[in-house]
Formats: structure tokens, sequence, C-alpha cells
């Protein structure tokens, strides 16, 4: 099975269950392969597996089962302890291309660029501008200025566009430079995988023989211990040689819990440049390239610049929800044949504005948290300290701090009168709570996602 038929299971799967369960299930897994009838995939906590065998086990199953192959068993993995659960007799395998892939340098193994993330293909506003810049600084070549550069932000605003770009634009280069381009997740596996094969000696040669290393999403190794202890040898033989270093994350490096103080100091040594979100211009901006580029694949149909205008008001600044409701658009109006204008746009779009739409409030989080937990809203509220009432209200509070716009001492009035620094200590307790209890950390994801929805 190869990863285009998951994604026909998938959309199957969506079908037959709804937009909403799907999205909560379904989306978060990943396929990691299918081998001798096992369908392997990995889901990011185990209770998101159980779940998803229990209730959409069978059907998945069937919907993966051909005539000349048949699934009779569906392996799940967590996302995180994928090294160890992965069949043995597999080869590691890179995340799936999102488009085709070129294949990168011969000798290294780099993950496979996708084609289409260039910087022709990037549309510059106030919100990236400076992380553009930098991108391009890195892309020419030449004396290494900065060291590493450290791109962050939220999710969907870019950084694996740029990155990408980046390795385009270096390996087009008549001395081509040598690239190696992973996520932090990929730099782990091979970790790993080295250490179980016993030829680490080959993996430090190969990471420290690059001309630049960019690791994609460097977050995911908080926690990981000796993965950060080998990343950091390779960093520090990297800069020693003056060789070009680019890191991704989902947030400043002072900010990644469970990363290394050593490690947070590197990276913050070079330069640092945020992804803000996206501002009205900018999605607007970004909507218009896309929508050429669709009308080009699909001639005769090209969405009403007013439709563009509405999306950029009403979708969220993920760039990535925009584009899904742009291609959604075009292939709904390719195969019912009718244009793209405001109204057929509110029809075929109902789910995704209705998301963007939801702002979760710290009343509702209370109202969940309770719910969860068995206890009653004036107790989460109240004075009590016992752990059975404490635990939920910082579970509460956390998630305030995290799913709202709220300030820390606004949280604290909600929470019955509670001064800032109780949340400030409540967001802190449950962020190490969740790194070494897998149950709160399900939990916590849980009701993210049941809130979400
Ligand atoms: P991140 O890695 O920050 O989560 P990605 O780089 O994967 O985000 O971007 C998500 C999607 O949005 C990609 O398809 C990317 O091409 C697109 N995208 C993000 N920012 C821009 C931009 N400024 N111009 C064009 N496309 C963009
Ligand atoms: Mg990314």
């Amino acid at each position: 099975m190869e990863t285009d038929v998951w994604c026909t299971v998938k959309s199957g799967l969506q079908e037959a269950i709804g937009d909403s369960a799907f999205k909560t299930w379904i989306a978060p897994l990943e396929y990691r392969g299918c081998d001798n009838g096992v369908l392997y995939l990995s889901a990011p906590s185990s209770f998101i597996g159980n779940w998803v065998s229990q209730h959409y086990g069978e059907r998945l199953r069937r919907l993966a089962s051909s005539p000349d192959h048949a699934v009779s068993r569906i392996d799940f993995s967590v996302s995180g302890a994928r090294q160890q659960q992965a069949p043995a007799r597999e080869a590691p395998r890179a995340p799936a291309p999102r488009h085709a892939p070129e294949p990168a340098q011969a000798d290294l193994p780099s993950s496979p660029l996708d084609s289409r993330l260039t910087f022709d293909s990037f549309v510059v506003g106030k919100p990236n501008e400076l992380a553009h810049a930098a991108a391009r600084r890195v892309a020419e070549g030449g004396p290494v200025t900065f060291n590493p550069l450290f791109l962050y932000g939220g999710v969907g605003l870019g950084k694996t566009h740029l990155m990408h770009a980046i390795a385009h634009e270096i390996q087009s280069a008549d001395k081509a430079p040598r690239v190696l381009y992973l996520s932090a997740e990929q730099f782990m596996y091979r970790f790993v995988q080295a250490l179980r094969f016993k030829n680490t000696h080959s993996f430090k040669e190969l990471f420290r023989s690059v001309d630049v290393l960019m690791v994609d999403d460097v977050q995911f190794i908080a926690g990981k211990e000796s993965t950060q202890e080998e990343f950091f040898h390779t960093f520090n033989a990297l800069v020693d040689q003056n060789k070009q270093i680019v890191i991704s994350a989902d947030c400043a490096p002072g900010e990644i819990s469970g990363l290394e103080e050593r490690i947070k100091s590197r990276l913050q040594s070079g330069l640092v440049v945020d992804l803000h979100p996206t501002d009205y211009e900018l999605r607007l901006g970004i909507l218009q390239a896309k929508s050429e580029h669709q009308a080009r694949l699909n001639p005769g149909i090209e969405a009403d610049a007013r439709v563009l205008e509405f999306l950029a008001h009403r979708i969220s600044s993920n760039v990535r929800v925009l584009e899904g409701a742009l291609t959604r658009l075009y292939a709904f109006a390719s195969l019912v044949g009718r244009p793209i204008n405001l109204d057929m746009a509110q029809e075929c779009l109902a789910d995704v504005l209705r998301a963007s739409e939801r702002k979760v409030t710290v009343e509702e989080i209370i109202r969940k948290v309770a719910d969860h937990y068995n206890v009653r809203m004036a107790e989460l509220l109240g004075p009590r300290r016992a752990r059975a009432v404490s635990r939920p209200r910082q579970v509460a509070m956390f998630l305030s701090k995290n799913l709202t716009t709220k300030s820390l001492p606004e949280i604290g009035r909600r929470f019955g009168g509670r001064d800032h620094t109780t949340v400030i200590h409540a967001v802190k307790k449950i962020e190490e709570l969740r790194a070494v209890d897998s149950q709160i950390s399900e939990e916590v994801e849980l009701l993210r996602r049941m809130l979400e929805a």
C-alpha cells in the first residue's frame, strides 16, 4: 500500500464518520507502512490509537484491504516511540512527500524536498518579511554571518516552506554544497537506528560532513536525552567548521520545555526570527497567488475576487487552512460546474468557516474539565486544595492559558479571584507533568481536542 492509497482510505473514512470525528481521530494519524497484511499507523498518543482501533479499526481494515492486498491487522505506535515499534524488516522511511519529491543528493539521507516550496511561491508580507529575508541571506551562501538561523512560529506559518526554499536554492548553485534537510523526528529516528545497528560512527561522520544542516521542528527532541546529546555534538562540530545550520521550532528557543539549557543557549547564539501570525493583507496575497495557480490547473474556473477577500477576513491565520479551503472550492467548482462566488463559498466551506469562528472561552474550559474529572464547577473555582480538585483546576488553568488569549491575571480572576502567580504555577506544573506522566498528557490532549472540535 502506498501513501496515496492511505489518502484514499482516509477520505473514505471521512465520508463515513463525518468531518468532526475525522478531524479529532483520523487526521492526526500517520501512515508508517504496510507489510505482510499489517498496516502500521502512528498516533500522537496511545489513547488516540486505542480509541481508533476500538471504534474504527474494522472499518479502517476493510477500507485498506484490496483484492490483492488484504490487511489483517492494524498496528498503532505512538509517534514519539515509533522507532521501537516499527517493524524490524522495514527500512527507515522518510515522511511522505507532499508532492513530486526530488531525490536529494544521492549520498545524503536528506528528506525529500517538496518541489512547490520555493522562494518564488512564498508570498512575503509584514508578518514574515524578516524570516524571509534571513532565509534568502542563508540561501545566497557566502560567508556564514549568523549561525544558526533559528526560525520559529505557530503551525502553518511557513517555516517548512522557507527551509525547503533554502535547500532548493542552495542545491541549484553551481558548486552545490552538501545540504541535509530533515525533521528533528527523522534525526532521532536515524540516531536510534544507528545505535541499534551499531554504526554511530558513520552516523556521526555523515552529519559532520555536510555544508548546510537544516533541522525542522526541533521541539520534537525535547525530553529525549540521548538524541539531544547527539544533536548538541553535531551542532557544535558544524559550527566549529563554520558550516551553516538552520533550525525551526514552534516556539522560541528559551520556551521549549524539556530542552537542555546548553542547547537552548546554543540555539540562541545566532539569529532568532519569528514568523508572526498572518494578517489580512498577507492572507489575501497568499490566496491570490494560490488562486492563480489553481486557475491554471482548472481552465475556465476562477474564484471571484470577493471570495478571496471574504476568506482572508474569515479564516484563521494558519495558511494551511486557507490553502485547503481554496483547494476545496476549486475541486467543488470543477466537479459540479458551479462558479466560485460568495454563495457557493459559504455553502461549500460551512464547516471551515464555523470552525474559525469558534473561540474557546475560559468558562467552557472550566465546564468541560469539571465534567471530565467529575468535580463540581463551584469546587474548581473554590478554595479546596485536595489533589482531586487542585489537579483538575491546574489542568483547566493550563488549557485556559493555551487555548484562549486571556492574560494570566484575567485567567486568575475567572478562577475564583486567584492571583496570576497561581496560574503561572499551574501552567508550569502541568507542563512538567505532561512530560513525565503519559496519563496526564493524554487527558490534556483529549480535553484540548474536545474543546477545539
Ligand atoms: P509550518 O512549517 O510553519 O507549520 P508550512 O511551511 O508547512 O508551515 O506551511 C503550511 C502551508 O502554507 C504550506 O503549504 C506552505 O506552502 C503554505 N504557506 C505558508 N506561508 C506561506 C507564504 N507566505 N506564501 C505561500 N505559501 C505559504
Ligand atoms: Mg513545518
